[in-house]
């Protein structure tokens, strides 16, 4: 089993000073990555910068240039939530153009599946606008490439990052090629993620939203994947699976407010892979979306890494939620969902 990884110390150089999307979350990957000699294991892709051209499958050229120029000018705060440095539209254009580098090498056969260890975040990015720490959307451009450049008819996007998508879910809305499924802490940041937006036109059924309420664990998670995710994707059939990994669903992350651990994690990325592998010859690329309690981010991307070459005893440090408040019952949830997309 081949798996590579995308990493560059460009990457550190968006410097976003004491915010929680911080240098200091890939510093922690890299680090247990090296420590366990995992990296050992890996192939190294080496990213490079996205061309305009690039962004503009997914971004308005106004926006582009305001990023652009936001960086030139200093960086600074662009919302409530998202800042910018000198160097952070470097950093973003190898942030996608790594994505783009992770596909390719999946989808010319160099390795079985790939990991993209970037950032800035994507998945916020809509195609006007930078929120929720995200500049350009990495998933949607390497997506939109991956359409044109191997002409496939169908990409499944799986994003299981604790916030919502909303630039992802904008990005493919009526696009019937792209499935895109998101488990996501609801009501919550961005606020976007209803259950009745299914897609528009053509692409009805093709956004799959699982808004979760918040203290949900491995158990209702992996029913989610199990009963909606599995099936919509199995449907779907795609030619390559494209995935948001996100890490703070995780217990102990200051961010949301969910439970899920680090094998709950590893589970998920077994049933993903399992999906790959029944439907589209294993192609599966990863996109670091959050994450952002250090220890839980390192251990669990390690946990996906080691899913990934295809081992099945994977160590969780952290353990369990040790909240002993309890899970909320999802079952109604489940039961709307395979009504809204006609699972059962
Ligand atoms: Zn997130």
């Amino acid at each position: 089993m081949k798996v590579g990884y995308v990493y560059d110390p460009v990457y550190l150089k968006h410097d976003t000073g004491q915010h929680v999307e911080n240098a200091g979350r890939l510093e922690a990957i890299i680090s247990h990555l090296d420590r366990t000699g995992l990296k050992e294991e890996l192939v190294p892709i080496k990213p490079r910068a996205a061309t305009a051209e690039e962004l503009s499958l997914v971004h308005d050229a106004s926006h582009i240039a305001h990023i652009r120029e936001a960086a030139h000018e200093g960086g600074g705060w662009l919302d409530a939530d998202t800042v910018m440095s000198p160097d952070s539209y470097e950093a973003a254009l190898y942030a996608a153009g790594g994505l783009i580098k992770a596909t390719e090498a999946v989808m010319d056969g160099e390795v079985d599946s790939a990991f993209a260890l970037v950032r800035p975040p994507g998945h916020h990015a809509t195609a006007k606008r930078a929120m929720g720490f995200c500049l350009f959307n990495n998933i949607a451009i390497a997506t939109r490439y991956a359409l044109a450049k191997y002409k496939l008819e169908r990409i499944a996007i799986v994003d299981f990052d604790v916030h919502h998508g909303n630039g992802t879910h904008e990005a493919f809305y009526d696009n019937p090629g792209v499935l895109y499924t998101s488990t996501h802490e609801y009501p919550f940041y961005p606020g976007t993620g209803d259950e009745s937006e299914t897609g528009s036109g053509q692409a009805r059924g093709t956004t799959v939203n699982i808004p979760l309420p918040a203290g949900c664990g491995d158990d209702e998670y992996l029913a989610v994947f199990e009963r909606i995710i599995v099936p919509v994707v199995r449907r779907f059939n795609p030619r390559l699976i494209m995935v948001s990994a996100g890490y703070d669903p995780h217990w102990d992350d200051g961010l949301a407010m969910m439970q899920v651990s680090i094998s709950g994690f590893a589970r998920m990325v077994q049933i993903i892979k399992g999906l790959a592998d029944e439907l589209c010859w294993g192609r599966l690329v990863f996109a670091l979306e959050g994450g952002y309690n250090l220890n839980a981010l390192a251990y669990s991307v390690k946990a996906t890494f080691d899913v990934l070459l295809g081992k099945t005893d994977i160590a969780d440090p952290l353990g369990k939620s040790p909240h002993r408040f309890g899970t909320p019952d999802i079952a109604p949830l489940i039961k709307r969902l395979e009504a809204i997309h006609h699972l059962v």
